[in-house]
């Protein structure tokens, strides 16, 4: 068996999470600049990931955070019901998470296989 444990998070895994999603956000203007921000945001501000959530720092007022899960955000704009960077923030995350996992997969299963036969 493969070993399950949680890949990390690469750059190249979230470089192609962001070509994914901005892809896919392509034909809403709202989401595609949520994408764009989250993914300029991610390199700037303070966040923590586990895999299911992601604790982000607030852009604009210091000291504040936001949570973000499967079942939404915590900002202001969120519960109005707007689109945000932080939840497209947690989709490419999760997006990352799992290309990096596919990836840690295809290399062991290519170790492996070079083991067997070298
Ligand atoms: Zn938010």
């Amino acid at each position: 068996m493969y070993a399950t444990t949680t890949a990390p998070i690469t750059r190249q895994a979230v470089a192609a999470a962001l070509a994914e999603a901005r892809r896919k956000a392509a034909d809403s203007r709202r989401w595609l600049n949520a994408v764009n921000k989250a993914s300029v945001e991610l390199e700037t501000q303070g966040w923590s990931f586990d895999g299911s959530t992601l604790v982000v720092s607030s852009r604009t007022t210091a000291g504040r955070r936001y949570t973000v899960t499967a079942a939404g955000c915590t900002c202001a704009a969120a519960g109005a019901g707007r689109a945000c960077w932080h939840r497209a923030a947690y989709k490419l995350l999760l997006n990352a998470a799992a290309l990096a996992a596919q990836s840690a997969r295809k290399a062991a299963a290519q170790q492996a296989v070079d083991e067997l036969f070298a």
